[in-house]
């Protein structure tokens, strides 16, 4: 036992002090760090991100269960989720972001566009199934006006005024502040006024400038994102964190990607929590014009990694990890609860973004079925809102099991059949 680990076993379990001793030096000695609470470096980040390459297990098993400690510690046994409905009001965009299979142009079949009146309707729909909240963002269609963000907000909360907007991602904010000839901040502001909520913070993908002329040729550069984001935060809009990575990416990257999330949040508290995006390679034009030079997706040990190493980093700044079923799927979703992660997202009802990508995982899981996944696990289902108060725990009861909004192909469950003795 080093001696680092021979001071922080009195407050370990026997059984992580024996994971710790297996680990290498290096890896050993960062993760002990933090156990005791301290900030793990940027560098440090790269060395637990460069696991994904060592042939022994050891340093992973050694991250992960560090990992699910710090997510114990703070917040015990309950994995949360929200009832929430995805509405794309179009997916008509002009931007030519590379890895996007999700744009068409105005004159192709399958190309949409919503008017507020219809966005409402949908909205009304996820009301009426129970639920708090509508994720909102669309393609920057070239002829739409920049008002269209605020009339659709003022539009929704006219008609269900407790329904909470979760809405329009950085980009969007970008181009709307663009076509309205106003800063930043008096849109963002505006936008609040008319009954904005929280923020996506997607269109984040690698927050690095070399990244981002590969897959959007910089047209939203790294350093606007975090201007737009912290002038967000500034005027009350809170905002998820986002990462989309396994594409031409490495583990710096990652790690700088995070510690800068982590500089964010320092100084403005404004992140609910870091939600990992795995790039869906099948339809995506990146992948399909450069077979050779980008990666199809991250592998299997960055995907544990990244929410891990995620969750090690952001250890007392952004305490919420969210695995995304809909890119990965439940059963991969179920197992990375032991591996830091402490939330499944949202029911979402109408999944369309992962989906034109090739993303195969459906459109929507109900609210009982995330229960099950969650007990499954032998953790403690907890309904919450987008900003994570609790809004029912399930310890003796379910929620009401209503159909699927939309009708599926596959039973999203079928994989808990191998885990019948804890299955409801
Ligand atoms: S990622 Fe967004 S901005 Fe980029 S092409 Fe796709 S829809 Fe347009």
């Amino acid at each position: 036992m080093n001696k680092v680990n021979q001071q922080v076993s009195k407050y370990i379990p026997v059984e992580l002090q024996k994971v710790l001793d297996a680990a290498s030096s290096p890896v050993s000695k960062i993760l002990s760090n933090a156990l005791f609470g301290n900030e793990v470096s940027e560098n440090d980040g790269m060395v637990l991100f460069n696991c994904r390459d060592n042939k022994k297990v050891t340093d992973r098993n050694a991250i992960f269960a560090v990992a699910d400690i710090l997510r114990q510690r703070s917040k015990g046994d309950y994995v949360t989720f929200v009832v929430n409905r995805n509405i794309n009001f179009t997916n008509i965009c002009y931007m030519g972001c590379r890895f996007c299979g999700f744009a068409k142009r105005k004159e192709e079949a399958g190309s949409e566009w919503l008017e507020p009146a219809q966005v409402v309707e949908r909205a009304q729909q996820a009301w009426d199934r129970g639920g708090t909240e509508v994720c909102i963002q669309g393609g920057l269609h070239p002829k739409m006006e920049g008002n269209y963000y605020r009339e659709l907000v003022l539009a929704i909360k006219s008609a269900l005024p407790d329904m909470h907007i979760h809405a329009f991602s950085p980009f969007e904010i970008w181009y709307g502040a663009v076509k309205s000839k106003l800063s930043f901040r008096t849109f963002l502001n505006d936008l609040k006024d008319c009954g904005l909520g929280s923020m996506p913070g997607t269109a984040a993908e690698i927050l690095d400038t070399e990244v981002r002329q590969k897959l959007t040729k910089n047209k939203l550069s790294a350093d606007c994102w975090e201007e737009i984001i912290r002038t967000a935060h500034d005027v009350g809009i809170p905002s998820t964190a986002t990462i989309m990575y396994g594409h031409v990416d490495e583990p710096k990257h990652w790690a700088a990607h995070i510690a800068l999330l982590r500089e964010i949040q320092r100084d403005t508290g404004g992140f609910t929590e870091l939600v990992p995006l795995s790039f869906v390679h099948t339809d995506s034009p990146l992948f399909l014009n450069n077979p050779n030079s980008v990666r199809p997706g991250p592998t299997d040990h960055e995907v544990d990694l990244m929410h891990s190493v995620s969750r090690i980093m952001l250890n007392g700044f952004i305490d919420n990890i969210q695995v995304s079923w809909t890119k990965l799927g439940a059963e991969r979703a179920r197992n990375l609860l032991s591996k830091g992660v402490n939330d499944l997202g949202g029911t979402l009802m109408n999944e369309s973004i992962s989906r034109s990508a090739g993303s195969k995982h459906g459109q929507e899981i109900t609210a009982a079925e995330l229960c099950e996944i969650i007990r499954s696990a032998g953790r403690i289902p907890v309904r919450r809102n987008t900003i994570y108060k609790n809004v029912d725990i399930y310890k003796d009861h379910n929620p009401i099991d209503i159909s699927p909004l939309v009708e599926r192909k596959s039973d999203p469950l079928s994989f808990l059949k191998m885990f019948p003795e804890t299955t409801g």
